[in-house]
């Protein structure tokens, strides 16, 4: 599918299980543990079970990374036994652990920070085994019966797992990051239906033309869904399916119905990321890793905003202002509630990559979402030209950093990129947000911004100024590095000025901006 599967590296190795051929696919990241899971699973036992591998010559195979590929005329003999624990079942042994998570709570309390850790460990213990329970599940390889039967453990198991989770918040005495909202998962990935997309849809996708109006919010996530996968990111990161599912629901439930800063802004800043993505042909450019910053920023890059922007956050003196100082709350703010998601390991999409990757993931998603602070446009278009005018180097971590930067700004900002029939609602929702804040402004005594203000503003007013000195230079610089950008961002932001420009010489001066009148 699409360009992105060029990167994968994988690799197949043989089995044969009780006379019959069967294969897995290992990818790049698998560790000995998930290949042991894999067989396991390919011999439909216990991922408990010890299992051994022989060559044709009897010799012993090691599970690991390393193991040497094999043909489907020699596959590897597959023998496995059953400890104790598994005899049980799966469903069972999850319990037995699960009791004694329970038995910690109940037992004491005031549990010192030892028994918190303790807890976390048989946490992502437990969340482990779901993850293996819901991959048999996704391969659908089990009876009908076991399937049922798993299901009932996976919803009892998650249940006993949030109230322990709740316990250890609460026992650390921990508000949530959002001021009225609490950071958790309200439906579960069931309610969330599966999509056939076309492959109309699958091309029409990678096109800055995309209508993202015609999009209902679970098909929406059916469709960034599908990015990850398109991209080869659940390869790169070793995604489990269910969590890449739970997580993207997880995100969508903690932004806010606001006129503008909503699931469906973080859509269209995620598809167009995606779309220059293609049109950029960045993999060339960066490295897979790369590519799955750009577009889990995009993603997370407004979680939770209020509605009202970083100059009311700080006149106002908000919770926010004061937890940052005054510093980019809200990007803050939207970076911490990000990291606050994905340390639940069930929505945790990176929780199978190295801890190192992880490092590098949280550092550069966190400049990139900072960076999404528009107050800083002129320090980050300064920084990027001045590296375009020495001679663009890709191999250069800080070239490439201000290039992520600098991409993300442009989505975030690239309504005007769009068709007309599909950027035009975009500006009313946004001059709806604004007039909301500086009417709440002018309530509260509080310094308005011209542009904000209902008096003040109309629609042509409002993106003139901002396609000429903000858009159209900054996608032209991009254009310097990828020309294509030229004719498929620029020029059509040269037709929106034009319009915009005609507009207003054709309209009678300040009505539109006047509901009342
Ligand atoms: P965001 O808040 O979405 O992370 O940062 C982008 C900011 O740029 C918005 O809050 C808004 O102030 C501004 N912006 C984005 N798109 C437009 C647009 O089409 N017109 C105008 N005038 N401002 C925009
Ligand atoms: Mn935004």
């Amino acid at each position: 599918m699409g360009n992105g599967s060029s990167l994968d590296s994988s690799k197949t190795i043989y089995l044969s299980i009780a006379g019959k051929t069967e294969k897995i696919v290992l990818s790049r990241l698998c560790g000995s543990r998930d290949i042991h899971d894999l067989i396991a699973q390919a011999a439909g036992v216990s991922r408990y079970s010890e299992i051994t591998l022989r060559d044709s010559d009897g010799a012993l195979i090691p599970i690991s990374p390393s193991m040497a590929k094999n043909l489907p005329s020699s596959p590897y003999e597959v023998t496995t036994t059953t400890p104790s624990l598994a005899n049980a079942g799966d469903g069972e042994a999850f319990k037995q652990v699960l009791s004694q998570v329970t038995e910690q709570f109940t037992q004491s309390p005031n549990m010192d920070m030892l028994r918190v850790f303790k807890v976390d460990e048989m946490k992502l213990d437990l969340t482990n085994r779901i993850n293996v329970l819901e991959r048999r599940l996704e391969l659908e390889g089990l009876k009908a019966v076991e399937i049922e039967k798993c299901r009932r453990d996976i919803s009892d198991i998650k249940y006993q797992i949030l109230n322990s989770q709740k316990k250890v918040i609460d026992f650390n005495n921990m508000s949530a990051l959002s001021d009225e909202r609490k950071i958790s998962l309200k439906r579960d990935v069931p309610l969330y239906p599966k999509y056939t997309l076309s492959q109309e849809t699958v091309n029409y996708l990678k096109q800055p033309t995309f209508d993202i109006w015609d999009w209902e919010p679970n098909e929406m996530l059916s469709l960034l869904e599908h990015m990850y996968h398109e991209l080869g990111l659940v390869t790169e990161f070793n995604i489990n399916p269910i969590t890449l599912k739970r997580w993207l629901l997880c995100v969508q439930e903690n932004y806010r119905n606001n006129p503008f800063h909503n699931f469906r802004h973080c859509f269209c800043v995620t598809q167009m990321m995606y779309g220059m993505i293609h049109l950029c042909k960045l993999w060339e450019k960066m490295s897979r890793e790369d590519l799955g910053v750009l577009l889990t920023s995009c993603i997370c890059h407004d979680l939770d905003h209020p509605g009202y922007n970083n100059t009311y956050q700080i006149n106002a003196r908000t919770e926010l202002a004061i937890r940052y100082n005054d510093i980019s709350p809200l990007e803050n703010h939207h970076c911490a509630v990000a990291f606050k998601i994905l340390s639940n390991p069930e929505c945790n999409i990176f929780a199978n990559t190295d801890k190192e990757v992880y490092k590098r993931i949280r550092a550069a998603m966190t400049l990139l979402i900072l960076a999404s602070d528009m107050a800083r446009h002129g320090e980050i278009m300064d920084c990027f030209k001045a590296k375009i005018e020495l001679g663009f180097d890709y191999q250069d971590k800080e070239y490439l950093e201000t290039l992520k930067m600098v991409l993300i700004k442009c989505c975030d900002i690239s309504n005007e990129v769009r068709p007309m029939e599909v950027s035009d609602p975009w500006v009313d929702c946004l001059l709806e947000e604004y007039f909301n804040q500086s009417d709440r402004e002018k309530m509260e005594g509080l310094p308005v911004a011209p542009f904000m203000d209902r008096e003040k503003v109309t629609k042509p007013t409002a993106q003139i100024g901002f396609i000429k000195f903000v858009l159209i230079p900054m996608f032209e610089t991009v254009a310097q590095l990828f020309p294509i950008i030229d004719k498929t961002m620029v020029e059509p932001l040269r037709i929106a000025r034009d319009r915009y420009e005609h507009m207003k010489e054709t309209s009678v001066p300040n009505t539109s901006a006047k509901k009342d009148e």
